[in-house]
């Protein structure tokens, strides 16, 4: 458990060790942009203590109102109401949830930084 904290790349975003375009933070969990989008604005949600698995989160309720707010967020920035979510968590071994516009909205997926301003100006 240890060493996997040592080497997790989520960790290292909490800790800012590693740069992201952060979305939302609070104390239990942080929203940033997923630097190999689905589509504009795709977002990863996570708990800033390393669980391995969403499953193994205590307060769930809590991590999917906030997954909830992004979307709705994500709603207005992209002018569509089909926002997708996904959880699999294969990709790094760190609790994460997916929520991102279908991949047939116009925009530029790789311009983070205007992405995430459009997402958070909805927060
Ligand atoms: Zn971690």
């Amino acid at each position: 458990m240890i060493q996997e904290i040592n080497s997790c790349i989520f960790c290292k975003i909490i800790n800012k060790e590693i740069p992201a375009d952060i979305i939302y933070e609070d104390d239990n969990f942080l929203a940033f942009l997923d630097i190999n989008p689905q589509s504009p604005g795709h977002t990863q949600i996570i708990p800033k203590k390393h669980y391995r698995w969403v499953w193994d989160i205590p307060n769930t309720g809590e991590y999917f109102e906030i997954a909830k707010k992004i979307a709705l967020a994500q709603r207005k920035a992209f002018n569509t109401d089909f926002i997708l979510s996904r959880i699999v968590g294969d990709e790094v071994p760190h609790a994460h949830i997916w929520v991102f516009p279908n991949r047939d909205i116009l925009g530029d997926k790789k311009d983070f930084e205007g992405n995430k301003n459009k997402i958070k100006s909805y927060l």
